[in-house]
């Protein structure tokens, strides 16, 4: 059976891969190469006249179809409906979702164009994998145009109760749509849950709590909790911590002695940098003590730069940090370091490794790769503690990190406290049940489940679950 791959973006790999790849995009180019296989989606540039068409390349028994979106459809698709509605309702924002009709007929009309041009690249035993809450209605529009090919979605993000989405103007009609796909891939089990909910709740289906029936087909909802390259990650981390690469050798000798305390996020209101920043602040207002002895190292690459709530996000965390840092900084000490670029994968593992703490607090979030990211790069001798926020889809399986609520700042404050003080026993108790969990649901693991599940060999798919 032949994959098909769908997502938001498609990177062709360049000959020279001068650009750092995720282990996503890695594990899923991975799977192609199994199988011999198309990826479809938005070549990452935007040009004029419309309708873009579709170019291809080949590489390998890999055939790569992208196409431009033109501006006004970047605005409304892209710009207006997933990243102003979609993604702040499902992180749980409702006072920041912006809802434009304009940006979601934008929304429809580009999945709509991709149906009509995957329609006429898939072969009748291909097996389709849609990623992400860009291209929802994507199944409900292939079956429109008679494609009857098992179709799969995974959504990267939470999903959030049916209440907080039947907020959202033509939820119901939007929501109905994922009775389009064979199987639903989520996160964790309370999105399966909600997604369930709503489609019971909002969408007159009917289910018994794994399966979903509305229209002609059955739908399996079920959690796959995204993994990383774990052993890949050892290896960088290791590797670094013998040969120093410049950025670690430079933090070593800025830092000398002193703790480190690590936060690595794209620039995301998700992510409750601010919040965090705030409740460092707190931690050294309250411990006096520690002053001079540890630095938080904030790297925060800007992301979505010309949604307007992200620039807010950059003046509010340059505005916070500068206020603590002249406020309980000393001259030959900085308290927080806010970088605002994006390292790569092998400089980040040298980082992790370097800090006693990683400190990732998010308001909401998926499932957070950096919290698996942070344990795979710890030296197993005297590994570092991680912080993990309770809304976090990490924490549905990370249960020995230290849990927190990231709205508490007093509770983040104790939690870097507690991390601190950690008894090196006790952090190399928590750190082996943590990285075993990792390793046993790795990224591998990740696809090869999902892919067993989506092929029709549900029952095996179960039983290893
Ligand atoms: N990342 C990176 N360089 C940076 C910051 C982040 O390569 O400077 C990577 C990080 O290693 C992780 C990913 O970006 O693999 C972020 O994934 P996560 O699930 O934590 O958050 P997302 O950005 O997908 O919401």
């Amino acid at each position: 059976m032949r994959l098909v791959i769908v997502s938001n973006r498609v990177t062709i790999p360049d000959r020279h891969e001068k650009v750092m790849a995720g282990g996503l995009a890695v594990a899923l180019r991975e799977a192609l190469e199994q199988r011999g296989g198309l990826w479809f989606g938005w070549s990452g540039a935007v040009s004029e006249g419309a309708p873009a068409p579709v170019r291809q390349v080949e590489h390998g028994n890999v055939t790569y179809a992208v196409t431009d979106l033109s501006e006004a459809e970047r605005q409304s698709y892209y710009l207006g409906f997933s990243n102003r509605a979609l993604w702040p309702l499902m992180h749980y924002r409702l006072g920041l979702t912006e809802f434009q009709r304009s940006d979601y007929m934008g929304y429809l009309g580009v999945n709509r164009r991709f149906a009509r041009a995957l329609a006429g690249l898939i072969k009748p035993d291909d097996m389709i994998w849609i990623h992400d809450y860009h291209l929802i209605p994507l199944a409900a529009e292939l079956r429109r145009r008679g494609v009857t090919n098992r179709i799969g979605y995974f959504h990267h993000i939470p999903w959030p109760a049916a209440e907080i989405m039947g907020v959202l103007p033509f939820s119901a009609t939007l929501i109905r749509t994922m009775a389009a796909y064979d199987l639903v891939g989520m996160q964790t089990e309370v999105d399966a849950r909600n997604l369930i909910d709503g489609l019971v709740s909002l969408c007159g289906a009917r289910s018994d709590g794994r399966r979903v029936r509305l229209g002609p087909r059955e739908t399996t909802v079920r959690a796959f909790p995204i993994g990383i390259d774990v052993e890949g990650f050892r290896r960088l981390a290791a590797a670094s911590a013998r040969q120093a690469t410049t950025p670690l050798r430079a933090t070593r000798e800025s830092l000398g002695q002193r703790k480190l305390v690590i936060g690595v996020d794209r620039l995301d209101y998700s992510k409750g940098i601010v919040q965090r920043l705030e409740a460092f602040g707190e931690f050294l207002r309250d411990h006096p003590e520690e002053r001079g002895r540890v630095s938080l190292l904030q790297i925060a690459p800007p992301s979505r730069s010309d949604v307007p709530e992200y620039a807010d996000l950059d003046r509010q965390s340059d505005e916070v940090a500068g206020r603590l840092n002249a406020q309980l900084g000393e001259f030959d000490w900085t308290p927080i370091r806010v970088v605002k670029k994006a390292y790569s994968r092998k400089a980040l593992a040298g980082f992790y490794r370097r800090a006693q703490v990683g400190l990732v607090t998010p308001m909401r979030d998926g499932m957070n790769l950096v919290a698996k990211e942070y344990i795979a790069a710890q030296d197993p001798a005297d590994p570092g503690v991680l912080v993990l926020s309770r809304f976090a889809g990490a924490a549905q399986q990370m249960s020995e990190a230290l849990i927190v609520n990231p709205f508490d700042s007093h509770e983040v404050a104790e939690a870097i406290r507690t991390a601190l003080a950690m008894p090196k026993t006790e952090r190399i108790r928590r750190f082996e049940k943590l990285y075993a969990i990792i390793a046993a649901t790795d990224i591998d693991w990740w696809t090869r489940q999902y892919l067993l599940a989506l092929s029709g060999e549900a029952g095996a798919a179960e039983a290893l679950a």
